[in-house]
């Protein structure tokens, strides 16, 4: 049972106080497809140019990630974002977005796609993520993220979309700024109330809160030795995170719900998380190891009983 992943599929130049790297693969469905198909199996949807190079194309098939849905526009480019990191990289300023053939997306889903149970909509036109959820028929657990620019500027079409969704991921300026609410927890009720039962409020470095009806439960964030590049580091907790629910069958309607499920779920998301911060750009998915997952997932276990 696979999880369909949509978002962006980019060319990314990125400064860090490490370094520079011009042009490299990145887009938030890049991210949350590698970190995912640990998990799972996955098949992605986006769109790229024809100037996407094969060798991107082979890490991703290389993971066995489902390409039919990657559409090629021929003569096109593919999206490119730069942006350049503070000195304690907590903070970061887009230098550039060149939408190219990003600004035209519009899915159309595989017939193969359309029947399998897991999706996350990555951060797009929320009418866009509707669209996409409509084409799925057989769902089982279906959620996102979005941002600032949606919230405050489409804020009907976002409302009428996270009606359809069972989980929203979103950090916690971004929660404050959809409920109207300066307290976390109101702030989190305020969203259920929108639709998504279940919500995961991210805190960068310093971890995750998770909120389903009454119960929260909060996550630590790695405490990583070197930082090089937090380029995709919510991405890549959000494929951690929907990836393992996919992985174990996990539905929030069904009977076999689990709050413990749900718990890992966002410990996973966090150890995907700091994976992808230890080199630039998606590098550490070209040697990442289960081996080395289930490492950090005990060292979480020890450093967080009490
Ligand atoms: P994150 O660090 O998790 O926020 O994700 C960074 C990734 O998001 C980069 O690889 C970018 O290519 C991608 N990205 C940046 N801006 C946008 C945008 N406006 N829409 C979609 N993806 C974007």
């Amino acid at each position: 049972m696979a999880l369909v992943v949509v978002g962006s599929v980019a060319y990314d130049g990125v400064e860090t106080p490490h370094g520079a790297v011009d042009r490299m693969l990145g887009g938030a469905a890049t991210y949350i497809s590698l970190a995912a198909s640990y998990f799972t199996p996955v098949k992605l949807v986006g769109v790229v140019g024809d100037d996407f190079a094969s060798e991107d194309a082979a890490l991703l098939a290389s993971r066995d990630i489902e390409l039919t849905g990657l559409e090629r526009v021929p003569g096109g480019k593919t999206f490119f974002w730069s942006g350049v990191y503070s000195a304690d990289m907590n903070d970061r300023t887009t230098l550039r977005t060149d939408l190219n053939v990003f600004a035209d997306f519009n899915p159309q889903l595989p017939e193969s796609y359309r029947s399998e149970p897991y999706l996350f909509l990555g951060n797009i036109q929320p009418a866009l993520q509707r669209s996409v959820r409509a084409q799925m028929h057989r769902l089982r657990l279906a959620g996102g993220d979005t941002m600032n620019y949606w919230i405050n500027d489409f804020r009907a079409e976002l409302l009428e979309t996270l009606k359809g969704w069972d989980f929203l991921l979103i950090n916690d300026g971004e929660a404050r700024l959809l409920s109207g609410q300066s307290n976390l927890r109101r702030a989190a009720a305020g969203i259920q109330a929108m639709g998504p039962r279940a919500l995961v409020v991210k805190r960068g470095e310093y971890g995750a809160v998770l909120l389903r009806g009454g119960c929260h439960f909060m996550a630590p964030g790695y405490l990583l030795e070197e930082v090089f590049d937090p380029t995709g580091a919510g991405d890549c907790f959000a494929g951690g995170f929907m990836g393992y629910l996919a992985g174990r069958g996990v539905a929030l309607d069904g009977a076999e719900v689990d709050f413990a499920d749900l718990r890992r779920a966002v410990i996973y998301g966090s150890i995907m998380g700091s994976f992808c911060c230890e080199r630039f750009g998606v590098d550490r998915f070209r040697t990442l190891t289960h081996a080395e997952i289930e490492a950090r997932y005990q060292e979480f276990k020890s450093c967080t009983a009490f």
